[in-house]
């Protein structure tokens, strides 16, 4: 989640003739997925806020919905076969125990609806788990908190969350806790003796740390503490476009050289620094006022300032791939997060095959598609649930 106010739904403009994930094309360099390449493609997803759409009660995540980013027909399209559905709750609005009892809620709605599709989906907790599920043609849903104010300052929370399903923590959303400095901040503040507790106890658990949303300061602090790898669920390359959610040069390095994975987030002002700038002029001259509010002022926002290409995205996933290694980089779209402010060719989870087109484009293998549409995010994973150890 990364807008500023929390729309509920985008235009979810319905686009068929996506490809399927299972390419058969060949690739350059002769490396491409051929007909005897059986097992299916992971294709794995960091961050979709569409629990705060279920929440509402009127979204059918069985059916195509005709606003939205993200359900399970259009997952088919695409090829999806994870999604971590994130836990978001305001940081600045709630409590810490208000934000506690409303991801609580979060996780009964997810836990809910994927029981509701037992022949759909699956909620996942584990790497097995994901392969499990693509075995038996199930997509894996799996559970991402995004916020460390919901653990309201008690390892005992953090645990308990671990339990009902979350497999990531990001350490902040976009104002400090009293223990992690957020990059919607100015302080810069860095992680506190309970912050590297908290650390301490995810590596323990066998929980990703998530640093999307933190200060550099606690980007930092958190990779000199942790003994695992750290990702990035949602954050796109600050050398593409200036923003303090992305990443700089040297801290994709460190991130990959810690074994990490970063997941590039979609949200166009993210992306690109004039769509940023085109964003804020518009937002200035047309504010929200009753009957202009939601989707239909976003409708009117693209049609006046237009979306940024595919390529601005392709941008990201290339750039990252440069500093970082083809092993460090994966999909963190903020489907559902964004109130639909999304590049062209990616309106939707259903489109996801055009980053793998794109990247076949830019003469990536087959085999290094795979890793950034999956293989990375499991291995990382599977790192980072290696580093489990008893209490
Ligand atoms: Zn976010």
């Amino acid at each position: 989640m990364d807008m500023t106010r929390r729309q509920l739904a985008s235009a979810g403009i319905a686009v068929a003739a996506a490809c399927t994930a299972r390419r058969q094309e060949s690739a350059p360099k002769g490396e491409g997925r051929t007909e005897q390449d059986a097992s299916p493609r992971h294709v794995i997803d960091l961050h979709c806020d569409t629990p705060m759409l279920l929440r509402g009660g009127d979204y059918d995540l069985g059916a195509r919905n005709s606003r939205g980013e993200v359900d399970i027909p259009r997952m088919r399209e695409g090829g999806v076969t994870g999604a971590f559905f994130s836990v978001y709750t305001s940081a600045t609005r709630n409590t810490e125990l208000e934000a506690l009892r409303d991801a609580l809620e979060i996780i009964d709605t997810v836990g809910r609806e994927v029981d509701r599709f037992p022949d759909e989906v699956a909620l996942a907790r584990s790497t097995r788990d994901i392969e499990d599920a693509l075995d038996k043609g199930l997509i894996a849903i799996l559970l991402g908190v995004e916020g460390g104010h919901m653990i309201a300052g008690s390892l005992a929370v953090l645990r308990s969350l671990y339990r009902l399903g979350a497999r990531y923590l990001t350490l902040t959303h976009s104002r400090d806790t009293a223990w992690a400095g957020s990059s919607g901040s100015e302080g810069n503040r860095g992680l506190s003796d309970f912050g590297g507790s908290v650390i301490a106890e995810m590596n323990r658990l066998g929980m990703m740390v998530d640093i999307s949303h933190v200060s550099d300061q606690t980007f930092w602090d958190t990779l000199a503490a942790s003994t695992a790898p750290v990702i990035a669920s949602h954050s796109s390359a600050r050398a593409i476009a200036t923003h303090k959610r992305n990443l700089s040069d040297e801290m994709i390095r460190a991130l990959a050289e810690s074994g990490g994975v970063v997941h590039i987030n979609y949200y166009n002002t993210f992306l690109d620094g004039d769509y940023a700038r085109r964003s804020q002029a518009w937002n200035a001259a047309n504010p929200a006022r009753p009957g202009f509010t939601g989707p239909a002022r976003t409708r009117a926002k693209l049609a006046a300032i237009g979306r940024p290409p595919l390529d601005k995205l392709l941008d990201h996933f290339d750039h990252a791939v440069q500093v970082g290694g083809v092993e460090a980089v994966g999909l963190g779209s903020d489907f559902d997060g964004v109130d639909g402010e999304l590049p062209e060719g990616m309106q939707d989870i259903s489109m996801v095959p055009n980053i793998a087109d794109g990247l076949a484009r830019r003469s990536y293998t087959e085999a290094d598609i795979d890793k950034i549409l999956g293989e990375n995010t499991l291995r990382v994973m599977a790192d980072i649930e290696s580093h489990a150890s008893p209490a």
